[in-house]
C-alpha cells in the first residue's frame, strides 16, 4: 500500500483522554479510532493486525477439527434465564434492549447458551459426537472500567470455541489439545515466552479453570509463577491447599501483574442439563452433552503485544502479525530514485511480501519517524545514494544498525521465519 493513498495519518499529538499506552500508540499511528471509552474502530493497518492474529488462531482451530460459524449478537432472554445467567446480579456486563414489539433481548457477551441450544438440532446420537465449533465475534460487554485501551473494550473481538463431548474423559482429552493449541498460538503471535498457563477459579464441575496470562504491568490480574514449571496460579485461588494440590512451593513463586489473553473452561454437563440438550448413547440412554468453552481475546491480545514490545519511538510488531513486513522509505523525488523505489515495491509485491511504500513528498526525518511509529519490522531506504551504490539501505525496527543489501539478500532474509 502506498502511504500517499492511505487515508489515515499519523499524529504527534498524544490523545489527552487516553491513559493506556496501547491505545495511545495505536491512535497516534492511525491503527485504531476511538469512538468512546472502551469502544474502538479498526482502521486499515489495525485491521491487518487483527486479521493476522485471526489467521494464526484459525489455523490452529481448524487443525483441531473445529468448524467455523458466526452466531448472532441479539440473544433470547428465555435461554439465559434457563441457566440463571440473565440476571444482572449473576452477569453484570449485559447490554439489554427491547424489540419494537416489546420483546426483551440481550447483546451477546458470550455464547454458551445459544450455541448449545443451536447444537440440539444437529446432535442426536453418540455417533454425532464429539464436535466443536468456533467463531470470531464482536462481543458487547457493559464493563465498569474501560481504562486499558483495547485490552478492555465494551466492544471487542473474541475467538470463542465450544466443544461438545460424550463424557468427562472425552472432554478432558479435547480440553488438553485446545490448551496445547493455545500455547502454540501465543508462541506464533510472539508472546510465548511471557505467557503462562494459569490455574484460576472454576465452576460447578471443576475446581479450576485455566487462563493464559501474559506478564505485563498493564495487566489487571496478579498471578504467581513457578518459573521452572512454567505454570502460574491466579491470586484469586491462591491458598495453601491449592499450592499443595498443585505441588507448588510459595517461596518459589514470583508475583507479577498479567493480562488474561485466553480462558478455557469445563462446564461438564451442567449447561446441557439446564437447557435439556441430550444425545442417545450406545445403550440407547438419553444423556446430556458435555460442554467446554475456550476464549481468546483477539483485540486484547493485540493490545498486549503493543504493551510488551513498543518503545519510545512507537509500535514494534512481531513479523507474524505485522501489518506489513517491509516499509520502503523513498528519499528524494528524482526520476531515478522514483523508478528504483517503484521497481522495488513491485518486486516485493510480486514475491508476496506485504509492503508499505512511503511515496509521500515529506522530509526524511518524518518518514523515519512514521516507519518507527507504525512498527514495521523492516525499513528499506531508497535514495539517490543507494541507487548509485546499487544496494538498498536496510534497518530492522528493533535495531539501530543499517546494512547495505541487494534485493536477493533482502528476499532471502524475509523468507527466514523466526
Ligand atoms: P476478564 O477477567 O479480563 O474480565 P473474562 O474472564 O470475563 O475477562 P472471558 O469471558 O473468559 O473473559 O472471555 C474470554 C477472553 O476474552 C478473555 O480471556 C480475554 O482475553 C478477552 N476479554 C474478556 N473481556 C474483555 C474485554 N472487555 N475487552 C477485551 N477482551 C476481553
Ligand atoms: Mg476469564
Amino acid at each position: 500500500m502506498r502511504l500517499s493513498q492511505l487515508f489515515t495519518k499519523t499524529s504527534k499529538t498524544i490523545p489527552a483522554d487516553e491513559t493506556s499506552k496501547n491505545a495511545r500508540l495505536l491512535i497516534q499511528a492511525g491503527f485504531v479510532h476511538k469512538e468512546m471509552a472502551g469502544v474502538y474502530a479498526y482502521l486499515p493497518l489495525g485491521l491487518r493486525v487483527v486479521e493476522n492474529i485471526k489467521r494464526i488462531i484459525r489455523q490452529e482451530m481448524n487443525a483441531l477439527g473445529s468448524q467455523e460459524i458466526i452466531m448472532t449478537s441479539l440473544q433470547r432472554k428465555e435461554l439465559w434465564e434457563k441457566t440463571g445467567r440473565w440476571d444482572d446480579a449473576s452477569v453484570d456486563v449485559w447490554f439489554k434492549s427491547q424489540l419494537k414489539n416489546g420483546t426483551t433481548v440481550g447483546f451477546g457477551w458470550s455464547h454458551e447458551e445459544p450455541i448449545t441450544d443451536m447444537i440440539r438440532n444437529y446432535v442426536n446420537s453418540y455417533r454425532d459426537l464429539p464436535i466443536s465449533v468456533y467463531q470470531f465475534q464482536t462481543k458487547l460487554r457493559n464493563e465498569v472500567r474501560a481504562k486499558s485501551g483495547i485490552m478492555r473494550g465494551r466492544e471487542f473481538v473474541m475467538k470463542d470455541l465450544y466443544g461438545y463431548s460424550r463424557n468427562a474423559e472425552e472432554l478432558q482429552d479435547f480440553y488438553d489439545s485446545v490448551s496445547s493449541a493455545y500455547l502454540k498460538i501465543f508462541k506464533k503471535v510472539g508472546i510465548g515466552d511471557s505467557t503462562y498457563l494459569t490455574f484460576a477459579s472454576g465452576g460447578a464441575f471443576t475446581q479450576f479453570s485455566h487462563e493464559f496470562q501474559t506478564v505485563t504491568d498493564s495487566g489487571e490480574d496478579t498471578i504467581y509463577i513457578d518459573l521452572d514449571k512454567k505454570i502460574a496460579v491466579n491470586q484469586e485461588v491462591l491458598n495453601d491447599d491449592v499450592l499443595k494440590q498443585l505441588g507448588l512451593a510459595r517461596d518459589k513463586l514470583k508475583e507479577v501483574k498479567a493480562a488474561e489473553v485466553g480462558n478455557i473452561f469445563n462446564f461438564g454437563s451442567a449447561k446441557a442439563e439446564q437447557l435439556g440438550v441430550n444425545f442417545t448413547d450406545e445403550d440407547g440412554n438419553e444423556k446430556p452433552l458435555f460442554l467446554s468453552s475456550y476464549g481468546i481475546g483477539v483485540t486484547r491480545l493485540m493490545g498486549v503485544v503493543v504493551e510488551l514490545f513498543s518503545d519510545e519511538r512507537g509500535l514494534v510488531w512481531p513479523k507474524s502479525i505485522a501489518p506489513a513486513q517491509v516499509i520502503i522509505d523513498r528519499l528524494g523525488e528524482s526520476a531515478g530514485t522514483i523508478k528504483a523505489a517503484d521497481d522495488l515495491y513491485d518486486k516485493l509485491l510480486k514475491h508476496g511480501v506485504e509492503t508499505l511504500y512511503d511515496d509521500r513528498d515529506v522530509r526524511p526525518g518524518e518518514k523515519f519517524a512514521d516507519a518507527d511509529l507504525m512498527g514495521i519490522p523492516l525499513r528499506i531506504v531508497v535514495s539517490e545514494k543507494t541507487v548509485s551504490a546499487g544496494h538498498f539501505e536496510v534497518k530492522k525496527r528493533t535495531s539501530t544498525e543499517v546494512i547495505m543489501q541487494s534485493l536477493d539478500d533482502i528476499l532471502k532474509d524475509l523468507a527466514v521465519t523466526e
